[in-house]
């Protein structure tokens, strides 16, 4: 169970724990109002008995056993959050009933059915409010039924009633307004949290051309070295630069040479699979870093590369393009600078070779 689910638990447990507290509370105040009835003689034997059973017996088993059933819910490791949540609301739904239907006095049912109404709130569940509310309406009409039915109804009974319905409305209200908060505190968590990630992106990529830059390149390069020296796997490093690049801006201007590195950026994305990391080493010089190719693999796609990015024909360019390209393979107790080293000695022997073509010792 990580952090956050532990949390979600504990917070769960202490809602959960409130409501044991207000089933001992009823039940002691039950049998409390028994007991003094009891002994200043108000009841008959068996209107006592009676009592007993429906106002002290029968709540206190539904109540405790409502607890119950919501306390295995909740253990279930099967269960979702959601069915956790509706478990506890549903104890104190049971409780609220109980305390409404056999008492039938609306302050007393007022009272009940805000529980239900505020733990729906803290769960963030409109779903659950909604039905605290359904059941709280259907238990005010119910007593009010009861009511109409042992007396006959006077101005004062009316005016409470019409009192209940509204307190009932506010709670529900508020329990809205607090569900719609919690939403407005998500969206503000979640539009951060895009933010952090554009902008731990931002500063991981060149802006023009979307690879990782250069400060990432040695990141990277060294946790693929570190990954290679536990699993005794190897890896492949190119690097390459873009031939005669100073022309093309001296000739073409700078939109001409951003054209190009944009055009070379595209050919490169589009042949590299999901274990291969472009980036952008600097100006014109690009790098691949093959975590899972072989040399001839990585060999195959840099001619790919090359041959695709050497038969575009640019709209500022009158030319076509090439670059050339050094291989380097790790071997085990290679340091990152002796990788790129083997790589970018590659690119210049390439240049030096005459440019146009991949060097791989
Ligand atoms: P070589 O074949 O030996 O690589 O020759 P070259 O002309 O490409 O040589 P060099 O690496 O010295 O030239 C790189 C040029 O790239 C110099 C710089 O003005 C240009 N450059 C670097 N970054 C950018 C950029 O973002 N946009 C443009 N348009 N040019 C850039
Ligand atoms: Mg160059
Ligand atoms: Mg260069």
């Amino acid at each position: 169970m990580n952090k956050q689910q532990t949390l979600i638990k504990n917070y769960r447990d202490k809602l959960l724990g409130l409501h044991l507290v207000t089933v001992a509370i009823v039940s002691f105040c039950e049998l409390l109002a028994y007991l003094i009835f009891l002994w200043r003689g108000v009841y008959t034997l068996s209107f006592a008995c009676d009592y007993l059973w429906l106002y002290v017996v029968l709540p206190i088993v539904l109540n405790f056993g409502a607890h119950i059933v919501a306390r295995k819910i909740v253990k279930r490791d099967t269960e979702s959050h959601e069915v956790k949540n509706a478990a506890v609301v549903y104890a104190t739904l049971v409780t609220a009933v109980l305390v409404s239907v056999l008492h039938r006095e609306f302050t007393v049912t007022a009272c009940a059915f805000v529980f239900p109404m505020i733990l729906s709130a803290l769960f963030s569940d409109r779903k659950l409010l909604n039905r605290s509310l359904i059941v709280s309406v259907l238990c005010v009409v119910l007593t009010l039924a009861i009511r109409t039915l042992e007396q006959p109804i006077d101005l004062e009974y009316v005016i409470t009633g019409l009192a209940l319905f509204g307190f009932l409305a506010v709670s529900y209200l508020s329990g809205s307004i607090v569900i719609e908060n919690s939403e407005l505190n998500l969206f503000v968590i979640e539009n951060q949290a895009m933010t952090n990630t554009r902008l731990r992106n931002k500063i991981k990529k060149d802006p023009m051309t979307n690879l990782y830059n250069h400060k990432m390149f040695f990141v990277e390069l060294e946790a693929v070295i570190a990954e290679c020296e536990t699993s005794g796997k190897t890896f492949c490093l190119s690097m390459f630069d873009i031939d005669d690049f100073k022309k093309i801006n001296d000739e073409h201007g700078h939109d001409g040479g951003d054209e190009a590195l944009l055009a070379l950026s595209k050919v490169i994305r589009r042949n590299c699979t999901n274990s291969d990391v472009p980036f952008r080493y600097g100006g014109e010089e690009f790098a691949i870093l093959f975590k899972q190719k072989t040399k001839d693999e990585a060999y195959a796609v840099m001619e790919k590369i090359l041959r695709e990015f050497s038969s575009i024909r640019f709209k500022f360019i009158d030319r076509p393009l090439t670059f050339s390209c050094g291989i380097g393979v790790f071997e085990p107790g290679m340091t990152k600078e002796e990788m790129f080293d083997a790589a970018d000695d590659g690119m210049y022997q390439a240049k030096h070779n005459g440019k146009n073509q991949i060097y791989m010792k």
